[in-house]
């Protein structure tokens, strides 16, 4: 792919296996390649870690499990793993083959028993002979007042100890994999690492006291003790910044490119920016007009603008979005904005076109419901620039969507879109400005691994006049008081959101939980209180229950997490999250930000049920706390390193097989350094490193930017 595009990190990930070097050859092999690797354990592993056999590398360890813990029988703790030394008694060999095999054994202290389901006899006569010593190692449990062992991994005579690992590491699993299987492929896996050239500066390495790559992915497999399986630990701290790197340096390149590929210089004369600002009811917010002058900036130069703007829900991004898109037109051209759904794009389309059109700026809607001669009308007038602001969704990135003179794209919510669609779009005009809109808070962290170096802008400061929102937490028990108070509230005028709960990863059992919830509701307070959105609804029926709520002709929308973006809707100023528990924090900050968008006063209540896990309650009562987006954004990742999240559908940031970004988020810092440092020096990576880092890219399979570097 010829990679103009702009920031797109996960654009980084597509292999091109065309010029992997050859040293590689064997990791990106398939899983099958693998000796003792068979068609049905393939696909297990490829299920489980990825298809090639590099994937198999990066799992590491979780768990070590420690042989060397060699106790008497009677100091044998339940539960725990151990290494016994006894001299076998007797075989019970039970008359029917249900029931298990036991072996009876004792030390001076006392006797276990070991137990066998579907036991050989003859294989355990040999391994286990009457009145011989032997080692074996396994789970202890007690049962009644006996000690059992089950299946002990190893038996070994006494004088072979060498026999049983002195320390195992132990891998996550998956569903039909044995840990002795997933050892096995990973040892093999592991074989075929090679001793790669070192892409990292030595003087660096040296400082951290680093192992080179090979050395510290074998350390990271064999781990010596707990303290090995550490985010801080020395071979781990390799693996991660090696991977840190590939990806900033990815994204170094990728902006690089980006940057070269020549804009176009666009200035507005203001003429039409000043017109929408005297009709707008307010004055723009001190921050937005930072933005603002930092996006004319960008679009003034004569390199492409890649920015992002990020800013709370709520905090004003349309009215920054229109004045970007009404600079380009002032200067001849046409914009775009795209919006992930329909609804969106529609609601874009109302707050937009009234302003724009009062000003003499054409303005229509593309989506995918549009068909046959509507859409090939509208298609002629972009064509000919009679439209200047063209607002819809992916259907934009249609090929036969052509502008005359498309200079610059606003994309809301951008991690909805794929990357290929922002590819598509970008190759829409010269060069395209891009700003993209987002709503997530990311943490500083997260934003340097997806975007690298982007510039910024920020919403900071609320539009005035907004009340702050009143959040509670309520348990589940409490639920027939909360739809009573709902009921009342919806009386006297006001409106609710209603979040039916996630329920695992099954959206058909979300919207099943959808269902019966606004029918229990319909149920309580009639057919015309409620209105019901979901994902599996078609455009035009969710559009019609959005607009049913917002002209206020319900009062009570249910809808699953499809009212995460968008939607506005002043008159709510109730939201009831139900099994608010299951959401991740930035995912309850979206839904609350719903509502607290007018005069009166909001609330929110969290319903949750059963007991709270800690990290549960540390969500929810962080949401109780703050409506700080970038606050919660923090924690929400300090809490997703400990590793607890349920329900989480996750957007487009990228996923690391080796860094913790909320343990190695110093290392990141530094990969975006020392990335910055390298393009600088040798923008070709033509130098003995570069040729290294060229490895690195493709060993972590970010690859499909070698092709954009500068080419001497
Ligand atoms: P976002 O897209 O960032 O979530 P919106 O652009 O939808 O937020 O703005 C939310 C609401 O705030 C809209 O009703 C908008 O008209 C209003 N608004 C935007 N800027 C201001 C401002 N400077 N002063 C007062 N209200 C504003
Ligand atoms: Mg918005």
């Amino acid at each position: 792919m010829g990679v103009r595009c702009p920031f797109v990190p996960t654009a980084l990930c597509r292999p091109s296996s065309a010029v992997r070097p050859e040293t590689l050859f064997g990791l990106f092999a398939p899983m099958q390649s693998l000796p003792g690797i068979g068609p049905r354990l393939a696909k297990l592993l490829e299920k489980s870690c990825g298809a090639h056999v590099v994937d198999l590398i990066w799992r590491l360890p979780r768990e070590v499990v420690d042989r060397r813990f060699r106790p008497k029988i009677v100091d044998a703790p339940d539960g725990k793993i151990a290494t016994l030394a006894v001299t076998v008694d007797k075989h019970d060999a039970p008359s029917d083959r249900k029931r298990p095999y036991r072996i009876t054994a004792h030390d001076e202290t006392g006797f276990l028993t070991l137990v066998f389901f579907n036991a050989d006899k003859r294989y355990l006569m040999r391994e286990l002979p009457i009145g011989e010593a032997r080692l074996v190692s396994g789970r202890v449990e007690y049962y009644r007042d006996q000690r059992q062992m089950a299946h002990p991994d190893f038996i070994t005579p006494v004088d072979r100890p060498e026999a049983i690992p002195a320390i195992e590491p132990v891998y996550p699993l998956t569903a039909g994999l044995t840990p002795k299987v997933m050892t096995k492929a990973i040892r093999a896996a592991l074989d075929r690492a090679p001793d790669l050239p070192e892409w990292q500066d030595p003087a660096f390495l040296k400082a951290r006291g680093w192992p080179a790559w090979r050395e510290a992915l074998l350390q990271a497999h064999a781990p010596d003790g707990p303290a090995a399986l550490e985010p801080a630990a020395t071979a781990r701290q390799r693996l991660a910044f090696d991977e840190l790197l590939a990806s900033q340096l990815a994204l170094a390149i990728v902006r690089a490119s980006a940057k070269r590929a020549p804009g176009q210089s666009i200035e507005g004369d203001g003429r039409l920016c000043e017109s929408v600002l005297r009709a707008l009811p307010f004055a723009l917010t001190g921050s937005q007009t930072a933005a603002l002058s930092e996006i004319r900036a960008d679009m003034a130069e004569p390199a492409r603008m890649l920015r992002l703007l990020q800013g709370d829900v709520g905090s004003g991004k349309t009215v920054v979005a229109l004045l970007t898109m009404l600079t380009a037109v002032e200067a001849g051209g046409q914009a775009a904005l795209l919006a992930p759904t329909e609804i969106l794009s529609r609601q874009h389309l109302e707050t937009i076109a009234p302003l724009a059109e009062a000003a003499g700026v054409s303005v229509a809607m593309l989506t995918g419901r549009d068909k046959g001669k509507a859409r090939a009308d509208l298609l002629d007038r972009l064509g000919s620039g009679e439209i200047d602001i063209l607002i819809g969704t992916h259907a934009i990135f249609q090929q036969s969507v052509d502008f005359k003179n498309l200079m610059v794209a606003v994309v809301d919510e951008q991690h909805r879109f794929g990357v290929h669609q922002r590819l598509a779009l970008a190759n829409k005009g010269r060069g395209v400005d891009l700003l993209v809109m987002t709503a997530t808070p990311i943490p500083r962290t997260l934003m340097l691994s997806a975007y690298g170096d982007l510039d910024v802008s920020r919403l900071t400061d609320k539009p005035p006049g907004r009340k702050p929102i009143d959040t509670r937490l309520i348990g589940n028990d409490r639920l027939e008081e909360v739809i009573a108070g709902v009921g009342r509230a919806a009386q006297s005028g006001a409106q609710v959101y209603w979040v039916s709960p996630l329920v695992e990863e099954s959206e058909a059992l979300d919207l099943a939980a959808a269902e019966e919830r606004a029918a229990h509701l319909t149920h309580r307070f009639g057919e015309d209180a409620v209105a019901l959105v979901h994902g599996r609804m078609k455009a035009a029926e969710k559009d019609a229950a959005m607009a049913r709520f917002a002209e206020g002709g319900a009062q009570i929308l249910v809808a699953t997490t499809v009212i995460e973006v968008g939607v506005d809707v002043p008159n709510a100023t109730i939201m009831v999250i139900e099994h608010a528990e299951r959401f991740g924090l930035a995912q309850l900050h979206q839904l609350r930000g719903r509502i607290g968008r007018g005069e009166k006063p909001s609330t929110c209540l969290l319903v949750y049920g059963g007991r709270l896990g800690q990290a549960a309650e540390r969500r929810l009562r962080m949401m109780r706390e703050t409506e700080d987006g970038f606050r919660i954004a923090e924690e929400d990742l300090r809490l997703r390193g400990a590793g607890e999240l349920l329900g989480v559908r996750q957007s487009g940031l990228p996923v690391f097989k080796l860094a913790d970004l909320a343990q190695h988020g110093d290392l990141l810092a530094a990969a975006r350094d020392d990335a910055r440092l390298i393009l600088e020096r040798d923008p070709a990576l033509q130098s003995a490193r570069g040729a290294a880092l060229r490895v690195l890219l493709y060993l972590f399979e970010r690859d499909a930017v070698v092709s954009t570097l500068r080419s001497g």
